[in-house]
C-alpha cells in the first residue's frame, strides 16, 4: 500500500480512537500515546539541519552559478509573498461572511502581552552567521541556507581541486535521503499517535463555542489549497493539479499531525523530489526558504482571527486597517517560525498593528492546536506549490516523474535508491 494511504488511514483511525476515548472519559489513554508521536517527531527533527545543509550544498554545486541562484530566489520570494497576501484576503473574506465573533462573550479573557517584531535591519544583519557552528547548533535555517549557498559557490569556484568535495557532498546527500526514508517509514505510527492524542484531549465542549472560527479557518485552508495552489499548478505551470495534491499528501498529513512545518521539512523535501519531480537544486533551496518565510495557512488564520476578535469586541475596522492587516500579517508570517503555536504569538503583533485588544488571543489559545493543524498543512502545501512552479519555469522539473508519480511504498521507502537527479 502506498505510504500516503497508510498515513491517511493512520490519521482516520487516530481521529476515531481519540474521539472515542474522549467521549468515554478515557482521555488519559489518548495522552499516553503522545510519546510515540514525539519519538517520530524527534526522528524528523534530527535530520533537519544536516539535510538542509548537505542537500543545499549539493544543489548549489549542481546549479553552478550565482545568477541562477539569484533568479530562483527572486521567483520564489515573489510567489511566496503573493500567495500569502491572497491567503490573508481569503481569511478576512470568510470571517466577514461567517461572522464568527458576533455574539461571543469575551469576559473571561486574560491579559496578554504583544510579541516584539524583530527589526528589519537586525533580521538582515543576522542572515550571515558570525558563528556557523552556533547556527547549526541552534538550527537557524536562514543562516544555514546562507552558509550552504556560499560554501557551495566556493566549491564551484575552486574548480577541479574541489571536485572530491563535490562528489563527497553529493554522496552524503544520497545518504541523508536514505536516512530520511528510514524515518518516513514510521510516519503512519507517528501520525496515529499524535492524532489520537489531540482528538482525545480536545473535547467537543471546548471546540463548540468557537466552531465558526474553526470552520472558517478550515474552509479557508481548503479554498486556498484547491483554488490558489491547484489553480497555479494548472494554469501557470500547466501541470495536472491532481498529481500535485497526491504528491503533497504525505507532508501535508505529517504537518497536520505535528503542527510544525519546520519539523516536516525533511519529508517535504523528499516528497517534492520523489513525488513531484522537483530537482534537488530547486527543492533544497526553495523549500527550506519557504519553511522559514512562507506561511500562507498562518496568514489566512490571522485574517480570520483578527476579524473574529474585532467582531467579538464590536469594533468596526476601516479600509486602512484592513490594508494594515494584510501588510502586517504578510510580514508577520515571514517572521513566524515553523514550530507549533508560533502563529498565535504573531497574532498579537497583527492585533497591535490595528489597535485591537490583545486579550482576544487568550480565547483563541484554547483551541489553537486545532487551527494550527490546518494552517501548518497549508504552509507546507504552499512551499511545495512554489517549488513546483519555480522548478517548472527553470526547466528543473522532471515532468515524467511528476506525471507517473512514484508513490512511495513503505516496504521500499527505506531501501529504494532516490531516483532524483540533481
Ligand atoms: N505551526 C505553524 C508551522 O509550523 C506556524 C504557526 O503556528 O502558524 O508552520
Amino acid at each position: 500500500m502506498p505510504l500516503w494511504k497508510q498515513i491517511f488511514i493512520a490519521l482516520t483511525l487516530g481521529l476515531l480512537l481519540g474521539i472515542t476515548l474522549n467521549q468515554t472519559g478515557n482521555s488519559e489513554y489518548a495522552a499516553s500515546l503522545k510519546p510515540v508521536g514525539d519519538l517520530f517527531l524527534n526522528g524528523i527533527k534530527m535530520l533537519i539541519v544536516p539535510l538542509i545543509f548537505i542537500s543545499l550544498v549539493s544543489g548549489v554545486t549542481a546549479l553552478g552559478d550565482m545568477s541562477t541562484m539569484g533568479r530562483l530566489s527572486l521567483k520564489a520570494m515573489l510567489l511566496y509573498l503573493a500567495t500569502t497576501a491572497v491567503a490573508i484576503m481569503i481569511g478576512l473574506a470568510l470571517a466577514a461572511i461567517f461572522q464568527p465573533g458576533t455574539g461571543i462573550d469575551l469576559g473571561a479573557a486574560q491579559a496578554v502581552t504583544a510579541a516584539d517584531s524583530p527589526s528589519l535591519v537586525a533580521t538582515l544583519v543576522a542572515l550571515i552567521p558570525a558563528n556557523p557552528v552556533a547556527a547549526f547548533a541552534q538550527g537557524n535555517v536562514l543562516q544555514i541556507i546562507v552558509f550552504a549557498i556560499l560554501f557551495g559557490l566556493a566549491i564551484t569556484l575552486a574548480g577541479d581541486t574541489a571536485k572530491p568535495v563535490k562528489v563527497f557532498m553529493d554522496a552524503l546527500a544520497e545518504v541523508f535521503y536514505k536516512f530520511t526514508g528510514i524515518i518516513i517509514a514510521f510516519a503512519p505510527y507517528g501520525v496515529f499517535a499524535l492524532i489520537t492524542w489531540v482528538a482525545g484531549t480536545y473535547g467537543f465542549e471546548l471546540l463548540a463555542p468557537l466552531a465558526k472560527v474553526i470552520g472558517a479557518v478550515y474552509l479557508g485552508c481548503l479554498i486556498h489549497a484547491v483554488v490558489v495552489y491547484a489553480g497555479l499548478i494548472k494554469f501557470v505551470a500547466r501541470l495536472n493539479p491532481i498529481r500535485y495534491i497526491q504528491g503533497v499528501i504525505e507532508p501535508a498529513i505529517v504537518a497536520f499531525s505535528s503542527t510544525s512545518s519546520a519539523g516536516t521539512l525533511p519529508i517535504t523535501m523528499m516528497s517534492a523530489e520523489r513525488n513531484l519531480g522537483v530537482s534537488r537544486s530547486v527543492s533544497s533551496f526553495v523549500l527550506p526558504l519557504g519553511t522559514t518565510i512562507n506561511m500562507d495557512g498562518t496568514a489566512l488564520y490571522q485574517g480570520v482571527c483578527v476579524l473574529f476578535i474585532a467582531q467579538a469586541y464590536g469594533i468596526d475596522l476601516s479600509l486602512v486597517q484592513y490594508a494594515t492587516i494584510i501588510l502586517t500579517a504578510t510580514l508577520a508570517s515571514i517572521g513566524t517560525a515553523g514550530v507549533p503555536g508560533a502563529g498565535l504569538i504573531m497574532l498579537s503583533l497583527v492585533l497591535t498593528s490595528v489597535g485591537l485588544p490583545l486579550e482576544g488571543v487568550a480565547i483563541i489559545a484554547g483551541i489553537d492546536r486545532i487551527l494550527d493543524m490546518a494552517r501548518t498543512s497549508v504552509n507546507v502545501m504552499g512551499d511545495c506549490a512554489v517549488a513546483v512552479l519555480v522548478a517548472k519555469s527553470e526547466g528543473q522539473l522532471d515532468e515524467g516523474l511528476y506525471d507517473t508519480h512514484q508513490v512511495l511504498k513503505s516496504a521500499d521507502v527505506a531501501t529504494q535508491v532516490s531516483p532524483v537527479k540533481a
